[in-house]
Order: structure tokens, then C-alpha cells, then sequence
């Protein structure tokens, strides 16, 4: 079914594919099937053949598309080779313009979409460099290519996000926006120099709607009542705690998508905005501008918030004024680097908001994680639709701690983490590895899984 008159090239520009033969017939899938001036091409490219149109999904024609380019652009090589002389430059610019390369960095973008992949990593090795994506938290290989395609790659990458070409000893970060008729992306962009080359590494952030609700994420239905609690609050502080990667941000976001209603303000302070939330005025934190979190929460008051969010609390400055916010009977949520809910009581005190603020402001903690789900294609053995890796998808692992009066009194006191744990135990407090272990038993993913996400039990 492959043919040559129907370059990859020529159908990502276009939106167009071959789906299939059958017989003298040709099926194709388009992006726009309205387009009669390209089914009229295509009907001349063809003209022994019987052309069938199908409008296909922007997902479903990405996935078509980058099977396309796996098949046949992206691992191949072109005759570009980088001169080292005075003309560097010029090449450098020529080349990043070239069809091929432009063609390689839309096909790398497709394949990992169609992958669902939130980060693609391009690193240099000593003889080609190699193609990973990072899907469901894991990377996986897709490929190698050549050391001056991936020159090539990076200067693109670096027209695009307005950086130095040039620069290849010192590191540079920037974005780029990436739009087409299937999909829109803002994209992260960190390039390290390395002992092999660049190490660069783009993370893919989707301009969508949030395509989760709060009953999707998966938390345990043993949770629902501290979820209700929450979206009941009017006033306090509510944290979500966890690693980087662990789905505080996607919960935060399914949260407000909730809370949204006509008659509250939500203002959100992010870095990055990772989820377009209609109804909710979100911000984004710029070092460069100087607006950081800090300097930011300092203004929205004004703008007469009840719900703020806040991206993460990473310094003292922004603690204080969250809880400021919270005192003065805003509804605050917020997310802090701990790796147990209880550990973000002590991590607020740590940083210098006294114990009884602490207790004063305090609503809920919840800490999470995510792990992957069984592929329910083959059951953990590997197939075509998890990439061979057993997985699809992820769900949350969680642990809430709702601040009871008792709780709060406890915390005002200054009681030492130790012995608030002991307490949480007596109370027959849940944690992750409880949480992890029903939804092992379920068969819902599997032990090894959880062992590789929480560790061993603690
Ligand atoms: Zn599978």
C-alpha cells in the first residue's frame, strides 16, 4: 500500500493519508473531508484506482501519519554533513530550514503524540543520538538518528525558540508554540551541552481543554468523602503533595474545573499553565518579568479572589501570603514537594509559618502518586497498543489527611511528626501503600509496579 506519488511530507501538509487498498480501491483518511480540491488531486494521482475519503479525528490521522514517518523518514539519513569552518552559521541556518529536518522534528512530534508522551528526550551519544519518550512516566526508546540529523534538529529547535545557534557550550532553555491543523502545543525547551553533544529535552504541553474530570483521576471511592469535603470548603488551606510528575497539577485542575461555578472568582498561579480552564483566570509565573509567585499573589488580591490556586509553595515569602490568603477567608489550594501528606504540615513549619498558623489555616493534605494501569489488551505481556510495555495509562495513588479539630489542636501544639503519626495509625489512617495495594488487589496494576513508584513498604 505504500506509494511513492504520497510522501509523508506531502500529507502532513496536506492532512491527508493512505489508510488502506482493497482490490483496485485506495482509502484514504483526511483531516478536512470536505476538501474537494485535494480528493480531486488525489483522484489524479490515482487514476487506475477508485479513491475512497473517510474525515478522520486530528488523533487518529496523527497516529496514521506518524506510523507513516516511522515507516519511512524517520530513521533515515540525508547527505548533510556540518562543515566546522567560518560558513558555520550559514549552515547551520540552511540546514534547520531543510525539508528533511523540518520533516524529522514534525515526525518526532506526531510519533510522540500519537504515544501519548509528555517529554521528548534527544540525546547525544558518541555516534548517533537517541529518540526517547516519556510516556506514563516512563521513557521509552524509539530510535536513533543520525549525530548531523540531530545537529540539525537542534538548530532548528533553537530558530524557533529565539535561542543562540550558535551556542553550543553553555545551556539554554525556551519554548516554542507548535500549531497545525491537528494540534497545539506549547513546548518546553531545555538544551545542556554534553560530553557527546546536546542533551535536549522538549516538554510537550498540550493546549486543550482539561481532558480529565475529578471521578476520572481514579481515586479510591474510600476518598470521595474527603473530596466532597473539599469542593464544600468556602475558606482554608487544602495542599496536594507528591514528587514532580505525580499528578498535582492535573488534580488541581480537575478541582477547580469543579468549583467553577458563575458566582466565584479562581485565579491560578502556575508554572507552566498546563491546562486551559475556561472560567478561571489563570496566570503564568515569569522569572524573567519578575513575576513569581510571590509577587503575583501579592497583586491578585485586588483582583478579589474566593478560590486561589497556588502552582507550588517553594519559598517562605509564598507560604506566608497563601496562608494570609487562607486567614482572610479565601478558599487556597496549592501544591508543596513532600513525599507523605503529613510531612507538608512540617514542611509549612520548616519554612517559618508558626505551628498554630499552621493548625489555623490547615483543611486537608492530601499526598499522590501515579502508576500505570494493566494494558487491557495483553495483561502486563506486552503489545502493539502499550508500546511493549505492559501499561496503559495511569491512575492516582493517594493519602488524605483531613485536619479534624483534634488534629488541628494537635498541630497547634507543636506535637512532634513522630507522634502524629502514632496518632494517624490509632485513627486507622489510609496510606498510599494501602491505597496501592487494593488497587493491586483489583487488578487494576500490578505489585512490581507499586514497588517500582513507592519503594518498598515503609
Ligand atoms: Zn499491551
Amino acid at each position: 500500500m505504500k506509494n511513492p506519488a504520497l510522501s509523508p511530507a506531502f500529507c502532513a501538509a496536506n492532512g491527508i493519508v493512505m489508510t488502506g487498498a482493497e482490490g483496485r480501491t485506495l482509502f484514504f483518511g483526511m483531516l478536512h473531508g470536505s476538501d474537494t480540491v485535494l480528493k480531486t488531486r488525489i483522484k489524479k494521482t490515482y487514476p487506475e484506482n477508485h479513491c475512497a475519503f473517510k474525515e478522520l479525528l486530528p488523533d487518529e490521522f496523527n497516529l496514521k501519519l506518524s506510523q507513516l514517518y516511522a515507516e519511512e523518514t524517520l530513521y533515515e539519513t540525508t547527505g548533510n554533513s556540518m562543515d566546522t569552518g567560518d560558513n558555520r552559521a550559514s549552515i547551520i541556518d540552511h540546514i534547520a530550514d531543510d525539508a528533511p529536518v523540518v520533516n524529522l522534528l514534525n515526525s518526532i512530534f506526531l510519533e510522540a503524540l500519537s504515544k501519548r508522551a509528555s517529554d521528548i528526550h534527544i540525546e547525544s551519544g558518541r555516534a548517533e543520538s537517541i529518540i526517547r519518550y516519556r510516556i506514563d512516566g516512563l521513557l521509552i526508546e524509539s530510535g536513533t538518528i543520525t549525530r548531523d540529523r540531530a545537529i540539525a534538529v537542534s538548530a532548528r529547535l533553537k530558530i524557533l525558540a529565539n535561542l543562540n545557534v550558535l551556542e553550543n557550550r553553555r545551556p539554554q532553555d525556551g519554548h516554542i508554540d507548535v500549531e497545525t491543523d491537528a494540534y497545539s502545543l506549547d513546548v518546553r525547551i531545555s538544551i545542556i551541552p554534553t560530553i557527546w553533544g546536546e542533551s535536549i529535552v522538549l516538554r510537550l504541553l498540550a493546549r486543550s481543554d482539561l481532558p480529565f474530570t475529578l471521578d476520572s483521576l481514579g481515586f479510591s471511592g474510600k476518598y470521595k468523602k474527603h473530596l466532597d469535603d473539599i469542593l464544600r470548603a468556602s475558606s482554608g488551606l487544602v495542599l496536594v503533595t507528591g514528587p514532580t510528575g505525580s499528578g498535582k497539577t492535573t488534580t488541581l485542575a480537575a478541582i477547580l474545573k469543579e468549583l467553577n461555578i458563575k458566582s466565584t472568582k479562581i485565579i491560578s498561579i502556575e508554572d507552566p499553565v498546563e491546562y486551559r480552564l475556561e472560567g478561571i483566570t489563570q496566570i503564568q509565573v515569569s522569572e524573567e518579568l519578575e513575576l513569581t509567585f510571590d509577587a503575583l499573589l501579592r497583586r491578585i488580591f485586588r483582583q478579589d479572589p474566593d478560590i486561589i490556586m497556588i502552582g507550588e509553595i517553594r519559598d517562605i515569602e509564598t507560604a506566608e501570603l497563601a496562608v494570609r490568603a487562607a486567614l482572610t477567608g479565601h478558599l487556597v489550594f496549592a501544591t508543596l514537594h513532600t513525599n507523605n501528606a503529613l510531612e507538608a504540615v512540617y514542611r509549612l513549619q520548616n519554612m517559618g509559618i508558626p505551628p498554630y498558623m499552621v493548625s489555623a489555616v490547615l483543611r486537608t493534605v492530601i499526598a499522590q502518586r501515579l502508576i500505570r494501569k494493566i494494558c487491557p489488551v495483553c495483561n502486563t505481556k506486552g503489545c502493539v497498543e502499550c508500546s511493549h510495555t505492559g501499561y496503559v495509562g495511569r491512575t492516582a495513588l493517594a493519602e488524605f489527611i483531613p485536619v479534624t479539630v483534634e488534629l488541628s489542636d494537635l498541630i497547634a501544639g507543636g506535637t512532634h511528626i513522630e507522634k502524629l503519626r502514632m496518632y494517624l495509625q490509632k485513627k486507622k489512617f489510609r496510606t498510599l501503600y494501602d491505597d496501592a495495594d487494593e488497587k493491586a488487589a483489583s487488578g487494576i496494576t500490578t505489585k512490581a509496579e507499586i514497588q517500582r513508584e513507592l519503594g518498598v513498604r515503609q
